[in-house]
């Protein structure tokens, strides 16, 4: 999350400043591709996005990428994890998804859905020393 909000990736935008024009949105090819479009305004992605507030997790749906970090509540640090694994399983998935339309590469992107995260959050509450996965396993059977 941290990389594009600080804009560290290699997008069409920034390699028409180095010469290489034209490189456009590899989802819709309506736009040139740069980080907001890619991440969050591209019609394929905001999909992605609608999908992900679905989930019973939010109080509220951000309408702005650079306010998605408003949507944590700082009371409960179980349910901030969930949002931030969603969150991060959401932007990993739009990054495969570009690079795979992109470049052609063989690794296919997942479909993004609340049981592919839940999946995802399992095997990671799995990795949790066991005295800490009961308020992590309890939360995720409730949603
Ligand atoms: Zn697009």
């Amino acid at each position: 999350m941290w990389k594009i909000f600080v804009g560290h990736f290699t997008l069409g935008a920034f390699l028409s400043k180095h010469g290489i024009k034209g490189v456009r949105c590899p989802h819709c090819a309506s736009y040139v591709e740069n980080m907001w479009h890619v991440f969050w305004s591209c019609p394929h992605i905001q999909r992605w996005w609608n999908t992900l507030f679905l989930i019973p997790i939010w109080s509220v749906k951000s309408t702005k990428f650079d306010a998605t970090f408003l949507l944590f509540d700082c009371t409960n640090s179980v349910v901030n994890w969930i949002k931030g694994r969603c969150i991060f399983l959401l932007l990993r998935n739009i990054w495969m998804l570009r690079n795979f339309k992109m470049f052609k590469t063989k690794m296919q992107t997942p479909i993004f859905s609340w049981q592919y995260c839940k999946a995802q959050l399992r095997l990671d509450i799995m990795g949790m020393a066991p005295t800490e996965r009961a308020p992590f396993a309890a939360l995720l059977n409730e949603i």
